[in-house]
C-alpha cells in the first residue's frame, strides 16, 4: 500500500500546476484542465487504495472467523518438530474411518487408531464439517508415506499439509465436509502459495486409495465459485 501512496505523491508533484508570477499572461482554460487531470489521478488512485484495503479487512476477517473455528487437538505422535520454516506448497486429501470401534464416524476413535499407527495429517473434518487440527501446518505430519509428486519431488509429506475427510470407503464426503475443507485450503493459502491439491492415491507410491469417492469436479467447481 505504501507504494501507492508514493506514487499519489509523485503524480501530484509531477502535475501541479508551476508558480505563475502576477505579470504573466495565465492560461485560465489551461490550467483549469491541469487540475482536472489532476482531480482524475487522484480519484483513480484513491479508488485503488479503497480496494485494496477493502480485501485486506476481507482477508483478515476470514482469517479471523477461521482461526475461532479451527479446534485443536495437537497430537503429540505421528510427525516431527520442524524448528525452520517449512516449504509448503501441495495439500494432500485422504479419508480415514475408525476401523476398530463401533462407529466409523467417530472422531476419538479415528484420533485413537492414530496413535496405534503413529500417523496423522495435520487436519482432520468431521462429518458435520468441524475442522480438527492436529498438528501444527509448519511441522511436519506423517500423512502421505513413500510418496512422489507429478513433478518428480518424493517424500510428499516434506512440503505438504494432509486434511483427512472422516468417511467410509463405501461412502463419500458430505457437503458439510466438502465446504470445510475448501474454506480450509483458502485459509492454508492466505500465508502461502499452494501450487498443487491432490488426493492421497495420485501421490502414493504404495497401494493407498483415498480420497475415496471423492468428486473433484464438484470440489473444483465450489472451490472457484
Ligand atoms: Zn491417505
Amino acid at each position: 500500500m505504501k507504494k501507492y501512496i508514493l506514487l499519489i505523491v509523485f503524480l501530484f508533484i509531477c502535475f501541479l500546476p508551476s508558480p505563475v508570477l502576477a505579470s504573466e499572461n495565465v492560461d485560465i482554460s489551461k490550467e483549469t484542465e491541469k487540475i482536472r487531470k489532476i482531480q482524475v489521478i487522484l480519484e483513480k488512485a484513491t479508488n485503488i487504495i479503497n480496494n485494496m484495503a477493502n480485501k485486506y479487512v476481507e482477508r483478515e476477517n476470514f482469517r479471523n472467523i477461521m482461526e475461532e473455528r479451527i479446534i485443536d487437538r495437537i497430537v503429540p505422535w505421528g510427525h516431527d518438530k520442524v524448528l525452520g520454516k517449512r516449504d509448503i506448497d501441495t495439500i494432500v486429501v485422504h479419508s480415514i474411518y475408525d476401523a476398530l470401534g463401533m462407529n466409523p464416524y467417530d472422531v476419538d476413535g479415528v484420533m485413537y487408531e492414530l496413535a496405534i499407527y503413529d500417523v496423522s495429517s495435520h487436519y482432520l473434518i468431521s462429518r458435520d464439517g468441524l475442522i480438527y487440527r492436529l498438528v501444527k501446518d509448519n511441522d511436519l505430519a506423517w500423512h502421505a508415506g513413500r510418496s512422489q509428486l507429478f513433478d518428480g519431488r518424493t517424500s510428499v509429506n516434506r512440503f505438504s499439509i494432509g486434511i483427512e475427510l472422516l468417511h467410509h470407503e463405501n461412502d463419500s464426503a458430505n457437503d458439510f465436509q466438502y465446504n470445510a475443507l475448501i474454506d480450509l485450503i483458502k485459509y492454508l493459502q492466505l500465508d502461502r502459495r499452494i501450487k498443487h491439491i491432490t488426493g492421497h492415491t495420485d501421490i502414493s507410491l504404495t497401494t493407498k486409495t483415498d480420497p475415496w469417492n471423492f468428486d473433484w469436479i464438484k470440489f473444483n467447481t465450489l472451490f472457484n465459485k
